[in-house]
């Protein structure tokens, strides 16, 4: 390879680099998406500049570039905001799937006959890791597309069934240095690394996926290290390492705001809890009230907080939203929106939705910065949320949502919630707000419910 690939190489990593930190404001994403995208342009002209080629291989190449590019776009045209996290996972798998199969055909050029060396070590971890994420990530594409059920599938002992084919599939890869030349052999380690991919999402809750998806996603940039330490290249090496660091943050930043470990994730059984379930509502009591009583309590209010949740997504209510907020803030109403970082079913969900409906990102504050404000305001709406307001999780010790940062919603003068019935959340807990005094219940779709209130607050004035 000569220095100007590397420099090359080199100059699609810094927009790399580039690009994601603007992806960190929405000011500078859409322009962040754009770098990142020139610094992939440059990366494979790069490599398709130095591969000697046949005619066939042109073919292959020119297809392939534009069947998938074709598929990709269709796809990210066409995918609901809701269905994000599948598209994720099957983009992870299948870049997990890439990497299995460069290493694999690298294993054939050698006859199946592997020397100890660094080359060889890492076309066996990319055959590991790139299988493993790939029938892992489509186990959960399955779960989440509700394909198959999205409940933990728990195997009896299947932590040390897994374990036993870690063991398994390191024994092979190991033995491969020794036992060359047999291509069965290889087909066995591959199939056995598929087969621990589905065994280790298999009982991982299909809610829980998400935080599994971003750590897959994660895998998928390992592979693609590993990858680029067959062929050195560069450019490959350093994305990958961008995409599994990236990957392995936002586990961390999702597992920390659920308040969970990653073992707990990874071990499963959590999110088994159906989201129909009823809460025991016996002996407690709740007011609710009409679209009218709501629209008189918000002409008389000043400052409202806005608390969206999963719910919101689910009945696609953010247009409906954004002219409900064009007409309080006519009225001159100082209205924000409370951000938690895990409200809806994936990272930034919120951010994305209220975007989508052109509000002005300016006007939402993550849960340190809106924390305070409560006490200063006359009323918080909770659309479409619930865990993520559920005093429980500071109250509640024996809570297993005890411990993870809440918006203090209770703080405000008075507290509206919209959703279709007392039933529970994600984690499947019942929610003290509810009750609380200060609380109107307002019962119905997301998206009707501001509706109605939108109408019945302009009969209003
Ligand atoms: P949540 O606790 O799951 O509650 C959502 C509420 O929305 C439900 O109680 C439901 O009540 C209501 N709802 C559903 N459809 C509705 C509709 N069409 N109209 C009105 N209301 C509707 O949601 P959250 O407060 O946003 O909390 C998110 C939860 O997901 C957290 O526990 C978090 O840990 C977890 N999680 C988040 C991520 C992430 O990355 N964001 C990833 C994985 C898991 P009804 O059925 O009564 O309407």
């Amino acid at each position: 390879m000569g220095s100007s690939y590397v420099i090359l190489y080199f100059l699609s990593s810094v927009f790399f680099i580039l690009g994601i930190k603007m992806l960190s404001s929405p000011v500078t994403a859409r322009r962040g998406n754009l770098i990142s995208f020139s610094g992939m342009a440059i990366a494979i002209i790069t490599t398709l500049t130095y591969v000697k080629y046949d005619l066939n291989s042109i073919i292959f190449i020119i297809s392939g570039i534009s069947l998938g590019g074709i598929i990709g776009l269709v796809f990210a045209r066409k995918v609901q905001m809701t269905s994000m996290p599948q598209m994720v996972a099957i983009f992870n798998g299948l870049g997990g799937l890439a990497s299995s199969l460069i290493a694999f055909s690298e294993i054939i050029k050698v006859s199946n006959s592997l020397e100890f060396n660094i080359v060889s070590i890492s076309i066996l971890i990319s055959v590991l890791i790139g299988s493993v994420t790939f029938s892992g990530s489509i186990t959960g594409f399955l779960k989440l597309q509700s394909l198959i059920t999205g409940k933990p599938i728990l195997i009896p002992l299947r932590n040390y069934l897994n374990l036993l084919l870690l063991i398994f599939i390191i024994g092979l890869m190991v033995t491969s240095f020794f036992y060359s030349g047999n291509t069965l052999f290889f087909y066995i380690l591959i199939s056995a690394c598929l087969v621990l991919g589905i065994l280790i999402v298999l009982p991982i809750g299909g809610a829980d996926m998400p935080v599994v998806v971003a750590l897959l996603n994660s895998y998928s940039g390992i592979v693609a290290a590993f990858t680029g330490f067959i062929f050195s290249n560069i450019a490959l090496i350093i994305s990958g390492s961008l995409i599994g660091a990236s990957g392995l943050i936002l586990t961390r930043i999702m597992t920390k705001a659920m308040n969970r470990s990653l073992a707990n994730v990874i071990l499963g059984g959590f999110g088994a809890t159906s989201e129909s379930i009823a809460a025991d509502t016996s002996n407690k009591n709740y007011k609710s009230g009409s679209s009218d009583d709501i629209a008189s309590l918000l002409e008389f209010s000043e400052n409202i907080i806005i608390v969206p949740g999963y719910g919101l997504a689910v009945a696609q209510a953010q247009h409906s939203l954004k002219e409900l907020l064009d007409i309080l803030t006519n009225q001159d109403k100082k209205v924000i929106f409370a951000i938690h970082p895990v409200a809806g079913r994936m990272p930034g969900h919120m951010n994305v939705l209220l975007a989508e409906a052109n509000i002005d990102y300016e006007l939402l504050l993550d849960l340190d910065q809106v924390n305070e404000k409560f006490s200063q305001t006359d009323v918080s709406i909770i659309i479409g949320a619930n865990d993520v307001v559920n005093p429980a999780a500071k109250l509640d010790k024996n809570s297993p949502i005890y411990g993870m940062p809440i918006l203090d919603v209770e703080k405000s003068r008075s507290i509206v919630v919209i959703k279709r019935s007392m039933n529970v959340g994600f984690a499947g807990l019942d929610n003290d707000i509810f009750y609380n005094e200060k609380t109107l219940m307002f019962f119905g779709d997301a998206k009707d419910s501001i509706d109605s209130l939108t109408k019945s607050f302009k009969e209003l004035n």
